[in-house]
């Protein structure tokens, strides 16, 4: 592997700064798959009836799951970024608080369908509110749901099969938190755990997955159906900001910054974005210093090729769930027109963004959803443009326990 043209972008990586990657290869010749939106949104929505029913909390979006747009004008203030600053409330999105809701939850869902139209207990007119009732939790129960995680999307995955009644196993990486472990268990997941980190947690479930024929393997490092659930958010955005008479166009520009692990979250928001809003909006990624998996992968063209520790990095943070020292190749792939740039972010600088949101909005969120702060830190032109919106995606943090959340706030 030859990484002497990429000495510059390297070096500053190995300095550890905080910095600005400005994505070359971004054009305005793109294809977006509307298609594969349009089969997981239609999904989603038959799913709703059984959302209200399995999940109260999902009411209030229909049994849609789905966050606030929520507007923060004193973090605003005291970022002194001009326009106007959304917070995106994923942080707080029923079942499982976290981003990993939309794509993880998803694919539990596509494989649940795809197994009872198989076996004719539905057809997609049924009312689907018969996944609760007892011959499809039956049916499911022969099956095993398998993925491997650092946290986060073990959860969703293991709060949504086990409640479909599917067996599910959870390979989580060793970074992944003590209280995830014992909810998933709780819930009555099976967790295997690994001393290795989040690409060994992946390896290990799909080899588990492979010598059973019974089991589905839900693939953090490559799945369509993950990703696709991901990116009905952007049509979902489209039409909050509509409500909150919020124009986009060419003189109105959207700003977003998403936290990024393997990518598959960041990389399907963005995938759905640039569906509803086309040039006008620009997409940009954050990561920790120690984890900047994309960045690298992305600047390199080895994609996952290549990973954090071959250059020297720790791959260590305390972002839950951007912990991932090699990244997507397809996501990444994927990303290539479509990114504006990708930015990384220290773990000092993560906790004062947490205490900072505390304080200004008495909001609380896990340190890596905070990451896309660093963009007004980073894109002074953008700060400064009074007709610009800007969106920064919280990714998690309710299900964090009062205990946890009050370190977070204390710095400790
Ligand atoms: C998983 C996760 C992300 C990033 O999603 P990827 O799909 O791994 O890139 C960001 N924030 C939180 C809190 C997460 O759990």
């Amino acid at each position: 592997m030859d990484l002497s043209p990429f000495k510059e972008i390297i070096d500053s990586l190995q300095a550890r700064q905080a910095i600005l990657w400005q994505n070359p290869k971004k054009s305005n010749k793109y294809q977006i798959d509307s298609n594969l939106i349009d089969d997981s949104e239609a999904r989603m929505n038959r799913f709703a009836p059984y959302f209200q029913k399995a999940f109260p909390q999902t009411k209030l979006h229909s049994g849609r799951i789905e966050s606030q747009l929520q507007h923060i004008p004193h973090m605003q203030q005291k970022l002194g970024v001009m326009g106007k600053l959304f917070l995106k409330r994923d942080d707080a999105l029923p079942i499982s608080g976290s981003i990993k809701a939309r794509g993880g939850i998803h694919e539990v869902l596509y494989a649940a369908e795809k197994i009872a139209l198989e076996h004719q207990l539905i057809t997609k007119d049924t009312d689907y509110t018969i996944f609760t009732t007892e011959p499809i939790q039956e049916l499911l129960s022969n099956y095993t749901i398998v993925v491997g995680s650092t946290g986060n999307l073990g959860l969703s995955i293991g709060i949504m099969s086990a409640t479909l009644g599917f067996k599910v196993h959870v390979h989580m990486s060793h970074d992944a938190k003590e209280w995830k472990k014992q909810l998933l268990r709780k819930i009555g997941a099976k967790v295997i755990e690994h001393s290795g980190d989040f690409s060994l947690a992946v390896d290990n479930g799909r080899r588990e997955a492979l010598a059973d024929p019974n089991s589905y393997f839900i693939d953090d490092e490559n799945s369509k159906q993950l990703f696709a659930g991901y990116a009905v958010a952007g049509r979902r955005l489209k039409q909050q900001l509509e409500a909150e008479d919020i124009t986009i166009d060419a003189d109105h520009p959207l700003y977003v910054y998403i936290p990024c692990g393997v990518g598959g979250g960041p990389g399907g928001v963005t995938y759905g974005l640039k569906e509803s809003f086309g040039e006008n909006v620009h997409c940009y990624f954050a990561e920790p210093i120690e984890s900047p998996c994309m960045l690298l992968g992305m600047a390199t063209g080895y994609h996952d090729h290549i990973a954090v520790k071959d250059i020297g990095l720790t791959n260590r943070t305390i972002a839950d769930g951007l912990a991932v020292g090699r990244p997507s190749s397809f996501v990444g792939k994927q990303m290539e027109p479509l990114l504006d740039g990708i930015m990384t972010i220290s773990d000092e600088q993560l906790s004062s963004f947490v205490r900072e949101l505390y304080e200004t909005e008495q909001i609380i969120v896990e340190p890596s959803a905070t990451a896309g702060f660093i963009g007004f830190k980073q894109l002074p032109k953008a700060v400064r443009h009074e007709n610009a919106t800007h969106i920064v995606w919280a990714t998690g943090g309710s299900m964090v326990p009062k205990e946890e959340q009050k370190k977070y706030i204390l710095g400790i």
